[in-house]
């Protein structure tokens, strides 16, 4: 196509393609250097199956010691939303991510391989498809919707495949008189491929995951840019990681079919192939069916869920980290306190049927992580959480700050550590009993021993002669046996095992009672600690109401 009529199509360009190719060469890193991107939409909402495909590109990046940088895909601009950028850079910031290059903020972004916006990339791609059009293989587009309609009704009756190929690409064969024309008109247009492939011919790919693929040739005349003068995702896709120089494209592989697509757009425009890995999608187990994580159906498919439970993002990485390669958990088992940088991912060790999230097993993942970390570190993180989304109890935790501390030290140094919190949100559910402020629930759940009037009496023999706050555990629990004696319970388990009818009950009966005055529940962590972090005040005080 002439020259003048190409600039008339995509008028306002100023470089040619020799000048961006220059612009971004070949990156200078070692052979074997992994460049690969995180791609996301900006449409607000951040999928669990986004994070997953940054932590692997992430971690192939890294142990290649090449890039990862973060590419925002907003050609469809139906779909973007206010903030949708920052939204995206706030989320994966919460996950510890950070980018070698891409946006910062909406505003600024780092790397030489920029903009890193589709939408600030107009110009580039439509000096590659000008550049098409010069060598005669693309075109202008002027079908309306009511046209393409029709050819595709006439396809059907005729079956024939779909689409717009062939002979049905009647806008291939428009002459420069006829497009002149309808630009004079002002008809809206688009730049389509003008496509020579053969359907009835096999390409083969490589995948890194699934090995090698057959697939047919493509010979749809694709759209290249559309009406508003942004690019399909297809001609983004390939000229944006042709010129950010990725060699390994990292998606879901909901992209596999559209894939012929791309090789083919990366031959005509005599790029390098990147190698592809396609992921399955994130399972879930629903009763006795395997089914697609669903956006409507379950909260957890969005990362702000992570959020506003509580739950570690070091969890989550290390669970999608399960799940990625077959062989990490072994490596885990034998390298537990390593940094899991340290694990070599690989390809080949990706499940190519769909993997199954399983929330019990991140929760307990969780629950190992949080009993880990130090008490302090457990409180400020608690925090941090109760800050964002529960400001009284993130009051309580500043007043009584020595309490919580204590508390989550309960047992926590010890051999076999205590797992009771999944997540920050059920720690106040968990250890209410804590603090007077929320010690408002009287649901007692009273065991073996129910009677009112003999749990008074208990409580009350307890505190007068036998409870002193400055004992050691072992004074506090030989005194404890001591009044079981008086009261007519077994101090000892043996003797009450051989002739329980000759006992009210037993030690352990009568510490619950104690146990259950003070914390409603019927197990808590240890009760001399507890007892020693709340103090003789409180503790009058629990058992006071327990006789009101
Ligand atoms: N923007 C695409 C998506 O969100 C990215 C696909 C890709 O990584 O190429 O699905």
């Amino acid at each position: 196509m002439n020259q003048e009529l190409v600039e008339r199509l995509l008028p306002g360009l100023t470089h040619d393609v020799e000048y961006y190719e220059k612009l971004y060469p070949k990156r200078n890193l070692e052979e074997t250097s992994i460049v690969t991107r995180y791609a996301p939409s900006p449409t607000g909402f951040v999928h669990l199956g986004n994070l997953f495909m940054l932590s692997i590109a992430r971690k192939m990046a890294r142990q290649t010691k090449g890039i990862v940088f973060m590419r925002i895909e907003d050609t469809d601009q139906e779909r973007l939303v206010e903030n949708g950028i920052s939204k995206i850079i706030e989320a994966v910031k919460e996950f510890g991510f950070t980018f070698d290059e891409g946006p910062i903020s909406e505003n600024e972004e780092i790397g030489n391989y920029g903009p890193y916006i589709q939408s600030k990339r107009k110009e580039i791609y439509q000096t590659y498809a000008k550049e098409l059009l010069l060598k005669g293989l693309a075109y202008p587009d002027f079908t309306t919707k009511e046209e393409l309609d029709m050819i595709r009704s006439e396809q059907e009756k005729s079956k024939r495949r779909i689409g717009y190929y062939g002979k049905w690409a009647r806008s291939r064969f428009l002459s420069e008189e006829e497009i002149i024309k309808n630009l004079d008109e002002g008809k809206p247009y688009i730049i389509r491929l003008r496509n020579n492939g053969d359907f009835n011919h096999k390409i083969v790919v490589m995948d890194a995951i699934r090995g090698k693929l057959e697939l047919p040739e493509d010979d749809i005349d694709q759209v290249l840019i559309k009406n508003d003068g942004l690019p399909t995702y297809h001609f983004a896709h390939v000229i944006d990681d042709h010129l950010m120089r990725t060699t390994h494209v990292i998606r879901g592989d909901e992209w596999l079919s559209s894939l012929p697509i791309h090789i083919n757009l990366f031959k005509i425009l005599g790029f390098e192939i990147p190698t592809y890995a396609h992921f399955s999608p994130l399972n879930k187990k629903d009763g006795n069916t395997i089914r697609k994580l669903s956006k409507r159906k379950d909260p957890e498919l969005a990362v702000s869920y992570y959020h506003e439970m509580g739950i570690p993002s070091e969890a989550l990485m290390l669970y999608l980290a399960t799940v990625t390669n077959s062989n990490f958990e072994e490596w885990y088992l034998a390298h537990e306190n390593e940094d899991i940088d340290n694990f070599t991912m690989s390809f080949n060790k990706v499940g190519i049927s769909g993997t199954i999230f399983d929330m019990e097993k991140l929760l307990n993942i969780s629950k190992n992580i949080l009993s880990r970390i130090t008490a302090q570190e457990m409180y400020q993180k608690t925090l941090e959480w109760a800050k964002k989304y529960d400001e009284a109890f993130a009051g309580i935790l500043e007043k009584n700050c020595d309490i919580a501390i204590k508390t989550f030290n309960i047992e926590r140094n010890s051999e076999k550590p205590r797992k009771d919190f999944a997540m920050f949100s059920e720690v106040k559910n968990n250890i209410f009993y804590m603090f007077n402020e929320l010690f408002i629930n009287k649901d007692y759940e009273w065991q073996k021993i129910s009677d009112i009037e003999e749990i008074k009496k208990i409580l009350s023999t307890y505190l007068n002669k036998y409870y002193d706050e400055k004992d050691s555990e072992e004074v506090w629990f030989n005194k404890m046996k001591e009044m079981c004696d008086e009261l007519g319970y077994a101090s000892n388990m043996k003797e009450y095992k051989q002739n329980p009818s000759q006992f009210k009950g037993n030690v352990a009966d009568v510490s619950t009672v104690i146990r259950v005055a003070l914390t409603t529940k019927s197990r808590t962590p240890n009760l001399y600690d507890i007892m020693q972090i709340l103090g003789l005040e409180t503790i009058k005080g629990r058992f006071n109401l327990v006789n009101e």
